[in-house]
């Protein structure tokens, strides 16, 4: 069994990296398990946030560590709240947080309820290196909230091609489509190429 730190303290994430990552033997330690500090996320990229949260920490423990960063992106609000999505939520109050954006949509008048959510994922080493891992799903906002599993904007995001939200998807649709799962899919992929 392989082991490898994600440095996130969000327990909604790190459950989908576990499931989508257990199959190949790899033990996912969260920031929790191992008292990490929380890293800032002064970036304004979503790679710029994950390569600072994956690299400090690599640096802080001296072994290869993850990282990502992610969002929801709606057209009708010029891409935010983007990578201020974890942050548009008032103390992490995500029925809130929908509530808000669906007022804001409203407001805009717009008929373009086209969003996508966004996922970079890093894999940062002690020296300063870093791979990046990104992975995107397009879909449309909801009229309202739907459905009870996943975490943060599940119940109001539906995927192209679903007529159901996230949340009503359930995880193993999800992780088979997401932006997290896609870009876990190619970190899986350059594991394989480099026979680890
Ligand atoms: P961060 O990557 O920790 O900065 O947080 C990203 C934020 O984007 C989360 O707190 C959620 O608000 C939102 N988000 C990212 N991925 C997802 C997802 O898969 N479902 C629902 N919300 C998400």
């Amino acid at each position: 069994m392989k082991e490898i730190i994600f440095a996130s303290h969000n327990k909604g994430k790190i459950a989908e990296i576990r499931q989508i990552l257990a199959p190949l033997s790899i033990k996912v330690i969260s920031a929790d398990e191992v008292d990490l500090p929380d890293v800032e996320e002064t970036g304004t990229t979503f790679e710029e946030n994950a390569a600072l949260k994956a690299l400090t920490i690599a640096k802080l423990k001296n072994v290869p560590c993850l990282a990502d960063d992610s969002g929801l992106c709606v057209d009708a609000l010029g891409g935010r709240p983007g990578v201020y999505s974890a942050r548009y939520a008032p103390n992490r109050d995500f029925q809130k947080a929908m509530q808000m954006l669906l007022s804001e949509m409203a407001e805009t008048k717009s008929a373009n309820r086209d969003a996508h959510f966004s996922c970079v994922i890093v894999l940062g080493y002690p020296c300063g290196k870093y791979e990046r891992f990104e992975g995107r799903v397009d879909g449309q906002i909801a009229f309202e909230p739907r459905g009870e599993s996943g975490f943060g904007f599940d119940p109001i995001f539906e995927p192209d091609g679903y007529d159901k939200t996230f949340a009503e998807l359930g995880a193993e649709i999800k992780n088979k489509i997401s932006h997290r799962g896609r870009a876990l899919q190619k970190f899986v992929a350059f594991l394989k190429d480099k026979g680890l």
